[in-house]
């Protein structure tokens, strides 16, 4: 079957979600189709690792209503094959869809644990995982949480909270260690343990079987774990394989330019899939947060459509750990030159990551409204020290 639009989207979450809306707001009497992987019509992706375990949100709440641009949609469709010349994508059911602009949005996959899974174990990322999780997650259920990282230390926190029995594993020495100063991130494993989380350090899974009543973890130290189910968050690889095949630049993603065109002057890419530099870094940058989806969706929308200028936006990103919880911008990368400066040890702060007299990153510990002073500060060329650091940004309101 053949089909033709203005604007081809290729990947059906947010950032194909904010592009569709600022195509349309941009150009009103364009066609545009969106080609999505899930069944699911883009979603919000955050809530199902926070709000949908608190009750905040509902599966039906976080739907984007992307249709209501005008998009049409089209679900549980892969694109198989690119052709520039052609201006064409094939899908995997060999339908043919034409374009005058093409955007990338395809995301990333989870990585998967080594052994063979079935429906007890859950690689955390989409709607169908999360119904899949909430099915296993009935007070007392053994669950195994793998991974430290933003799924792991979310998803711990919200099974404690529906009354699991938690096991976190993780190959670092603390949760969110290498993102944390260490300080927080030992005062994260004793927070997780008092709310009844068991923490396994220093292991990864090496192999395991998953069985119609149960799964068994083998961990690297020797020992065998048996769960009633397993969720992990072992980090994600951008789905690369359609820009690969059709040529395009790929280092860590695909590389896009300061409009965030990839190296055809008809496609864009935004989102987990885009490799854009940012100024204030000065430096190329890869970022797997819902505001990158969303406002580097949006940019290339608008430039897609004849508008805008350049992308220069520092994603900042935030996370709900129990009743602790932060926004962060940058850098967080432990190994950089910490400043911390609480007004409160370990509740209330501000952590400043510093490299050669510049600040590369900002996490704002359960301080709220900040975020643009954080993009300011990281944007100016200091040099800055502790002493001109402590009380920069306030950390209340
Ligand atoms: P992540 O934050 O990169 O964490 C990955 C974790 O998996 C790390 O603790 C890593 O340990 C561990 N790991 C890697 N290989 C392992 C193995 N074989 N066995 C056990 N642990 C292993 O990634 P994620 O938590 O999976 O999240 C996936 C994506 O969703 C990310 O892009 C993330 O940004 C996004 N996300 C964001 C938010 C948010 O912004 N709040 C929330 C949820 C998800 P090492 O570091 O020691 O290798």
């Amino acid at each position: 079957m053949e089909h033709a639009y203005d604007y081809l989207i290729v990947g059906g979450g947010m950032a194909a979600d904010a592009a569709a809306k600022a195509i349309s707001a941009a150009d009103a009497a364009a066609s545009i189709g969106i080609l999505g992987a899930e069944t699911e019509p883009p979603y919000e992706r955050p809530p199902l690792s926070k709000a949908l375990w608190k009750g905040d949100k509902t599966l039906a709440s976080i739907d984007l209503q992307t249709a209501a641009s005008g998009a049409e949609l089209h679900l549980g469709r892969r694109a198989q094959t690119l052709d520039r010349a052609g201006h064409r994508v094939v899908d995997d059911r060999g339908d043919n869809w034409r374009y005058r602009r093409l955007l990338l949005a395809t995301g990333a996959s989870p990585r998967v644990l080594p052994f063979a899974a079935n429906e007890r174990v859950i690689h955390f990322r989409t709607t169908d995982d999360y119904r899949r999780l909430r099915g296993y997650a009935v007070e007392g259920a053994r669950i195994a949480v793998v991974g430290g990282g933003f799924i792991g230390s979310e998803l711990a926190a919200a099974l404690a909270g529906a009354g699991c029995k938690v096991r976190m594993l993780f190959p670092g020495a603390s949760i969110g260690s290498g993102r944390y100063p260490p300080t927080l991130a030992s005062f994260l494993d004793d927070y997780y343990r008092g709310r009844g989380v068991e923490l396994l350090s220093g292991v990864k899974v090496v192999g395991g079987s998953a069985g119609d009543g149960d799964v068994e973890l083998v961990l690297s130290d020797g020992r065998r774990l048996r769960v009633d189910a397993v969720v992990a968050g072992l980090g994600v690889v951008p789905d690369t394989a359609l820009v690969e095949q059709a040529g395009l630049e790929v280092a860590d993603g695909v590389l896009v330019d300061a409009r965030l065109r990839t190296s055809d002057p008809d496609i864009w890419a935004a989102g987990d899939l885009a490799n854009f530099f940012n100024p204030s870094l000065g430096r190329r940058l890869r970022v797997e947060h819902e505001n990158a989806a969303v406002e580097m969706g949006a940019h290339a929308g608008r430039a897609m459509a004849g508008a805008g200028g350049d992308y220069t936006t520092l994603p900042y990103f935030y996370s709900d750990l129990f009743d602790l919880g932060y926004e962060a911008v940058g850098l967080l990368d432990a190994r950089l030159q910490l400043v911390e400066d609480w007004s409160e040890p370990h509740r209330k702060g501000v952590v400043y990551y510093l490299d050669g007299g510049r600040v590369r990153g900002v996490l704002l510990w359960n301080v709220w409204g900040q975020v643009d002073a954080a993009r300011a500060l990281i944007a100016q060329p200091g040099p800055f020290d502790a002493a001109s650091l402590r009380g920069r940004i306030p950390h209340d309101g």
